[in-house]
């Protein structure tokens, strides 16, 4: 490709940062056919013959300029010139980091709907139907009051989770309690806590959705057994098992959902909340509206928001 550029634009195209490489004389080539001395000359750096600089490989923005000016191919190296997309950080309490993809399944639980108690737990304890299985210290069934009024669901077990086998531990755990403390509640009273998932994904990845169909079974039976009054899903995978929806949670919190007749506030986890302290005041209007649903504990007792 040929050019006819006057001195001023040249001199814009110099401005930025755009080089033109002049062709060579053709008697200069012709001159000396097939020898390697031409390989040393601007032509060669031009056309990205192995004899380019060194400083000319290094830069991408010389290597385009080079190609808009000289090649005429396709523009093949712009697109490395864009930024990577990247993953907004996801309303979860789940890291955004999702690695290792999910591992073999087995079959689906069955029978679960007739288990009680004692046989839910044990059911849990023993199930291998998703590979999660293998990477679990103990499994993480549920804690609290099994005739609770109120009910939290969360996510996934984390680190300590799987360490303590019980839900909402660490410092997302001491935040729902703090935040059940200011409405009159405490994990051992008057409140059952679940998490949909009820082993650790590895590195404490997203749990995959073929994950969550294989466990949610157990929870569907929890809820069913404790029978609640209201229940506040934390975080998008608790949101988006019960409410069978792809919603973000920040569409979906400040009103009402229904799960089999029982009424579902959405909201935060509480360790995305510790990640994003401004979102805490939004936690707390939801809260607040769970509690317009159905009153936590003592009449009369003023809820104070949690720090
Ligand atoms: S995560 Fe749920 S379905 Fe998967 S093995 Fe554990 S208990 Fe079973």
């Amino acid at each position: 490709m040929t050019l006819s550029l006057d001195d001023r634009q040249r001199a814009m195209l110099a401005e930025m940062g755009i080089r033109l490489f002049e062709p060579l004389p053709a008697a200069a080539p012709a001159a000396t056919g097939t020898s390697a001395a031409p390989a040393a000359t601007g032509t060669s750096v031009a056309s990205g013959a192995p004899g380019r600089s060194a400083a000319a490989a290094a830069s991408p923005a010389s290597s385009a300029s080079t190609q808009v000016v000289h090649s005429g191919a396709a523009p093949t190296t712009a697109t490395s010139l864009t930024p990577p997309m990247t993953r907004p950080s996801a309303p979860s309490g789940r890291s955004p980091a999702s690695p290792p993809a999910a591992l073999a399944l087995g079959p689906p639980p069955s029978g679960i709907e007739a288990l009680e108690w004692d046989g839910l737990e044990q059911a849990v304890s023993g199930c291998q139907a998703c590979g999660l299985c293998q990477g679990r210290r103990q499994t993480v069934f549920g804690v609290g009051d099994r005739q609770a009024d109120w009910m939290i669901v969360g996510e996934a077990p984390g680190e300590q989770e799987d360490l303590r086998g019980e839900p909402f531990v660490g410092n997302a755990g001491q935040l729902l309690d703090s935040m059940l403390q200011a409405v009159g509640l405490d994990r051992g009273h008057r409140v059952y806590i679940a998490n949909v998932i009820k082993c650790r994904p590895p590195g404490n990845r997203n749990p995959e959705p073929s994950e969550v169909a294989q466990c949610e079974p157990f929870l569907r039976r929890q809820i069913a057994l404790v029978k609640p009054r209201i229940i506040l899903a934390m975080g998008r995978f608790a949101v988006q098992s019960l409410l069978a929806t792809q919603e973000p949670i920040g569409k979906l919190r400040g009103r009402l959902h229904q799960y089999e007749g029982v009424p579902v506030v959405v909201t935060y986890h509480p360790a995305y909340l510790l990640r994003n302290l401004p979102d805490k005041a939004k936690a707390w209007a939801d809260l607040c509206l769970a509690l317009d649903q159905f009153p936590s504990t003592e009449p009369g007792r003023e809820p104070s928001i949690p720090t």
